[in-house]
């Protein structure tokens, strides 16, 4: 850092103010797991939840960004920048926690001496007003801005480092030109490019190797993400997100036979896939899911009629095969329990609307819904009307009626991780353009980045993308130790997504009117953003139905 009047902060008084922080969260969720019969009576406390899943993972947020400035010194990488990063992080959580509890004591069942014992006590406010000088945090946004934004953060893993120089190398080459005709025009990720990342094999990144794959693991898949969403979130950086959840599903559910069958396939790309759950009149109360698949037959072969509407398929025009959520039990009283996961097929199309007839009779009809941001995919109304699916394609065959609600969560876990390297890349994007824009844009006869409140704020952007950076990289090194974790990229989205709308909106005021212009890039990132909290479980059922439900179980 540049400033030398700003007092470093030892990482020791940055852990204590963690761990109290920690220990403050660890009795809140204590009362609260009593009160809520384990998690099972949430809805008796829905806004108190709510609170408490967001501390929880702003306080993961906190420790994963303190522990990677801790293993970085420790690596003899030691960071200025990033120090000061997890000590001003660290504090921001802690204060608004403070602030939280105080004025909810009651609904969180907490005495104000807990509160007094730990981040009331006068050594811990002192921790927190020095890691908040406002010198401090435009320290951090000064050297931001003199480094333009770029990100070449240390990561402990050599093999992430070569990934994310070679995708940085390609994305840079073949997204960034693209990027702005995609959105501005409305199209469709162009042949060319889904051919090129097929043959850098980004769609087989987690697929075994046994299976075709590159058995990649996690971290890679996300670090690549991450890049490819800098470039563009639709035109290149979603495009992996749809194979990683069918493959999840199928290596969870899927036959031997089946993962043979259509694993090869998706990780060379030849396959592109799309995720269909969402129905018009259902969202988020996916057990509810109404679009039958019932037993029947076509040209001789015996499978399912597929009858009923989806909306929001992205993808689901070019896909080649649709992961399709329907029930196979009629007794809607069976919930979840009565829903199968399907492989469907189909032909590619590339408009904006299709139409698939088969030539028993069955059709699939689509419809692009028009969108302000996330285009280059687009999302798709569906209509099915005695579409016929074979037997063989039910995930898991006989033994998977009835688990499909199981394995499409299991696969939605893997979308979450990936939505973390996705907003994360995406506020990488706004805060390079607002860092090279208060480079170059001049008023008062000075570049605005030389303006104190420039520096402040830039520096909290940057601050808060590391958070959500190392809250994810840490969610995919978890998953890679074990594949059925829900919590931790639940956390990783909810964050990442939360750091991306907030960043590219304050990108966008950084840019002042030409932020409004669509030649600017950063307008672009504003209106992607924005679905980010909302798609894998909008953000209200994320924090309650499996963040706060997974934390008051335990
Ligand atoms: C651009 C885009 C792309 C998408 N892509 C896909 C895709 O590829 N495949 C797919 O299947 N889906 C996709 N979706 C759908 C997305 O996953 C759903 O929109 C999302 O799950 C929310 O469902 P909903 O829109 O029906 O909202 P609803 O479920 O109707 O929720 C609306 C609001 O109601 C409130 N609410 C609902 N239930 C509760 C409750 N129990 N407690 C408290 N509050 C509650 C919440 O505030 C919530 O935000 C996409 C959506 C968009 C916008």
């Amino acid at each position: 850092m540049t400033d030398s009047s700003v007092k470093p902060i030892e990482l020791t008084a940055v852990r204590q103010l963690v761990d109290n922080t920690d220990r403050l969260v660890s009795n809140a969720l204590e009362v609260a797991r009593r009160k809520t019969d384990a998690g099972k009576d949430i809805d008796e406390a829905q806004p108190q939840c709510e609170r408490l899943a967001y501390a929880a993972t702003e306080l993961a947020a906190a420790q994963n960004l303190l522990a990677y400035a801790v293993a970085a010194a420790e690596h003899g990488e030691r960071d200025a920048v990033v120090e000061a990063m997890a000590a001003v992080f660290a504090a921001e959580v802690a204060h608004r926690l403070s602030s939280q509890l105080d004025a909810h004591v009651g609904e969180f069942g907490l005495s104000d001496e807990v509160l007094n014992d730990t981040l009331g006590a006068a050594v811990m406010k002192a921790i927190v007003r020095a890691a908040l000088s406002d010198a401090r945090v435009q320290a951090i946004g000064s050297h931001v801005i003199g480094q333009r934004g770029v990100n070449h953060s240390w990561i402990a893993e050599e093999m992430a480092v070569m990934s994310r120089d070679a995708v940085r190398q390609f994305a840079v080459t073949e997204v960034m030109p693209i990027a702005d005709r995609l959105h501005r025009q409305d199209e469709l990720i162009p042949e060319d490019l889904i051919r090129k990342m097929a043959e850098l094999g980004y769609f087989g990144m987690s697929v075994p190797e046994e299976f075709g794959g590159g058995g990649m693991g996690n971290l890679v898949m996300i670090i690549t993400t991450e890049e490819l969403s800098r470039a563009s979130l639709a035109g290149a950086g979603s495009l992996i997100t749809r194979p990683e959840i069918l493959t999840k599903a199928l290596l969870k559910g899927g036959t031997d036979a089946q993962k043979k069958k259509w694993l090869p396939r998706i990780a060379s790309g030849e396959l592109m896939v799309g995720i269909s759950v969402t129905e018009p009149d259902i969202g988020s109360d996916v057990a509810s899911v109404k679009c039958r698949a019932d037993v029947g037959e076509a040209g001789g072969r015996k499978g399912y009629l597929i009858n009923g509407a989806k909306a929001w398929c992205t993808f689901a025009g070019r896909a080649d095969v649709l992961a399709l959520l329907a029930r196979t039990d009629p007794d809607m009283k069976k919930g979840a329990r009565g829903l199968s996961l399907f492989i469907v097929e189909k032909d590619p199309f590339t408009g904006h609307n299709f139409e698939m007839r088969q030539p028993a009779g069955g059709t699939l009809v689509g419809r692009a819904d028009a969108t302000p941001g996330y285009r280059g995919m687009h999302s798709y109304t569906l209509n099915f009307d005695n579409y016929f699916v074979p037997a063989e394609n039910l995930v898991g065959e006989a033994g998977g009626l009835g688990k499909g609600f199981y394995l499409q969560m299991n696969g939605f876990a893997a979308g979450r991780l990936q939505t973390g390297g996705r907003a994360t890349g995406l506020a990488q994007a706004a805060l390079e353009r607002t860092a090279d824009y208060a480079n170059d844009r001049r008023q008062f006869g000075e570049p605005i980045g030389n303006f104190q409140l420039t520096q402040y704020k830039i520096g909290r952007m940057a601050t808060h993308i590391m958070a959500a950076r190392q809250l994810t990289y840490a969610a995919a090194r978890a998953m890679d130790a074990d594949e059925s974790i829900a919590l931790e990229p639940a956390m990783a989205k909810l964050f990442a997504s939360d750091v991306a709308v907030w960043v590219t909106q304050e990108g966008q005021l950084l840019h002042g009117g030409w932020g409004y212009a669509e030649e600017f890039a950063i307008s672009r990132c504003v209106v992607d953003a924005l679905v980010l909290p909302i798609f894998e479980g909008v953000k209200p059922i994320l924090e309650l139905k499996v963040i706060a439900r997974n934390l008051l179980a335990g």
